[in-house]
Parts: structure tokens; sequence; C-alpha cells
């Protein structure tokens, strides 16, 4: 099948990364995306009153694979990426946020593509040999020969409900949901590391956000993860109170009495793959053939590693049918 025309759904990082690489090929892509920008889990928020702005999923991410590193230094090269010393009992090592904050990384993977935000993808149909997408407002997008889901696995079983040997891959999918607690301090709490890891308890994980490079705020901004246990058994708690329960588990813990001056709290449905979950064989998922691909995180194994590996994965396999025909 001669490929010209390419849709993808999602802008975070692997729809990002499949609509790059073929733009960079030279194929026509449309990214659509639900929210007002690209960026997915990548997403920052601004305070409301302060300046600081917070980093509001992936806090910083660490790379293993030779292959990612080649993307993390090209990223690096346009300024939109740092290192970050960051230690928790000892040095994080391969750990990157992007400047000055994560969004920018997103923003910097968007520059040159057709994107349509705020464009919720409903439904998708095959009609003679070309792919039209209907989107939440009933405006039909057609013509695509191919169309990449780069989405998490609960929101792609709708699309795919026709294909079972694909349905059974998804039914076995399940991202963690998180609650994200952001608080910051007019003084420097008496901290050492960057990054706490707590075992016990609803925090997983607590992130000293200021600290990260390219970051400008005068306040000690600290961001605290749940973990995904704790998350599901408190999915319906109001956000007022998730924030208080966390701010006061993280005071207890540090031994501080300090009030934070401004705070903010957000509920994630779908954060991050579980530790020793299965993952697909491949890194992208060809649903059939019919120019239906799956891309993301849970598929590349987790991560803004595994969302770029399943991303590339995917881009690398359409520019092979092109290359082809
Ligand atoms: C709190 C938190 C902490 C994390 N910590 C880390 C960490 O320390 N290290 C690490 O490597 N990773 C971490 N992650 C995970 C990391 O952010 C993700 O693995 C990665 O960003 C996922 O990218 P993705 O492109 O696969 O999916 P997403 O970023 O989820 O992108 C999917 C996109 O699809 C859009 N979308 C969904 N449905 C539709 C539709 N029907 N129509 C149109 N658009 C749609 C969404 O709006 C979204 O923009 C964390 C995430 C969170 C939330």
């Amino acid at each position: 099948m001669p490929v010209s025309s390419v849709a993808v759904v999602g802008a975070g990082v692997a729809g990002l990364c499949v609509a790059s690489e073929l733009v960079a090929a030279g194929v026509n892509v449309t990214l659509f995306d639900k929210a007002r920008g690209p960026g997915g889990r990548l997403s920052s928020r601004r305070f409301a009153q302060e300046s600081a702005v917070f980093d509001l999923g992936a806090p910083y991410f660490t790379v293993s694979g030779n292959d990612c590193l080649t993307w993390t230094d090209a990223m690096q090269s346009k300024g939109v990426l740092e290192c970050w010393s960051a230690s928790s009992n000892g040095p994080i090592t391969n750990c990157f946020v992007g400047s000055p904050r994560m969004s920018a990384l997103t923003r910097e993977l968007s520059e040159g593509i057709n994107m349509k935000p705020q464009t919720r993808i409903v439904f998708i149909q095959r009609e003679s040999g070309f792919w039209q997408l209907l989107d939440q407002h009933g405006a039909k997008w057609g013509g695509f020969d191919q169309v990449v889901l780069a989405i998490p696995p609960k929101q792609a079983l709708p699309f795919v409900e026709m294909y079972p040997s694909v349905t059974r891959i998804l039914d076995g999918q399940r991202l963690d949901p998180a609650w994200v607690v952001m608080l910051s301090f007019g003084r420097m709490l008496p901290v050492t590391n960057t990054v706490m890891h707590f075992s016990s308890g609803s925090i997983e994980r607590a992130i000293r956000d200021s600290s990260k490079p390219g970051r400008s705020s005068h306040l000690d901004t600290w961001i605290l993860h749940s973990s995904g246990a704790w998350s599901r058994e408190h999915l319906d708690v109001s956000p007022a109170q998730v924030l208080l329960m966390l701010k006061n588990e993280f005071k207890g813990q540090i031994d501080v009495k300090d009030e934070p001056m401004e705070t903010a709290v957000h509920r994630w449905l779908y954060a991050n793959l579980p530790p020793n979950a299965q993952v697909p064989e491949k890194s992208g998922i060809e649903v059939s053939d019919v120019g239906l691909w799956l891309a993301g995180d849970w598929i590349g194994g987790g991560g803004v590693e595994g969302a770029w590996r399943s991303g590339h994965y995917v881009a690398t396999r359409i520019l092979e049918r092109i290359a082809f025909h």
C-alpha cells in the first residue's frame, strides 16, 4: 500500500516521535490531540499567583538504551533538554529534564507538524481504502492511508473493538493512576536529596522541582507523587482532601512545620506502567493489514524512553512501507 498521508492521534512523546520522524522523511502527517497543546504526560503548569512553572507529569526521565541516548543528544543540542544531576541517596544516572520545563521538549518535537489541538477523535473507519476520523464536534477528517493511535491502552480499546487479537493484548494492559501535589515553600527545606523515595504511606516520590536546571523560581518547590496502589484506592477522594493528606505526610516525613505558600493538585487517571507489567513483544502494534497502528509508552517498555522507542519503531515500520512501494 503506498503511504502518502498519515493521521496520528495523541501528541505525547510517542505520537510526536512518530509524526516528527515521518514529517522529516517528507510524509504528509496530521496530528490530533484533545488537549490545548502537545505534551500529554509531559505537560507543565504555572502556579496561579507566582511566575513559577512546575512539571505536572513526568518530573524527569532516565535513559538506558544507546538508541534513545542518540535522541536525547539531539534534543540537548537543540537546547530543550538538559542532564540533571539528581540525587536520591546516590546519583541518578542518565537523568534528563526538559528546559526550562518538560513541555519545552514536546514543543520542539511538534515544530513544523500540522497539529489539530482540542480535537478529540471519537471514531475511526475505513472507507474505499482510506481512513476517516470523526471528532467530538462531528467534523470528519479523511483521506488517510495510515492511522497511528498513540494513546493509553484503555483509550485505544474502543477504536480496535473489531480486531479481537488486538483487544486481547489491550485488555491485559493498564497504566497506574497518580495524584500529583505541588507545594512551594518560602525558604529552603532542610533536605539534601533532590529526589526522595518512600516505601510506605501514600507518597511514593518527592521531587525538588525548583532544583532542576533552567528553573527560575525563588521558592523551594516540591512535587509529591502518590503510589499507584494508594492512587487506585483514593481515585474518587476530593482533590482538596488529597492535597491535605499528602502535604501533611510529607511535612511529617521531613519533620518541618512550614506551611507552603502555594499549592496545586492534579489527578492522572493513566500515569505510569506498573512495575512488572507484561510489555508486548514489539515496541509498536500493527493492527491487521489495514494501516492501523498502536504506539505509546505501554508498548515500548514504559516511561518517556518507552514512548520514544515505540514512536520510533512505528515511524520506522511506516517508512519501510513507503520505501517498499
Ligand atoms: C505523575 C507522573 C510521573 C511520571 N514519572 C515518570 C518518570 O519519572 N520517568 C519516566 O520516564 N516517565 C514518567 N512518567 C510517564 C511518562 O510521562 C509517560 O510514559 C510518557 O510521557 C507517555 O507518552 P505517550 O506519548 O505514550 O502518552 P501520553 O503522553 O499520555 O500522550 C497521549 C496523548 O493522547 C491524547 N489523547 C488521548 N485520547 C485521545 C483522543 N481520543 N483524541 C485525541 N487525543 C487523545 C492525550 O491528550 C495525550 O496528549 C510519569 C507520568 C506521570 C503522569
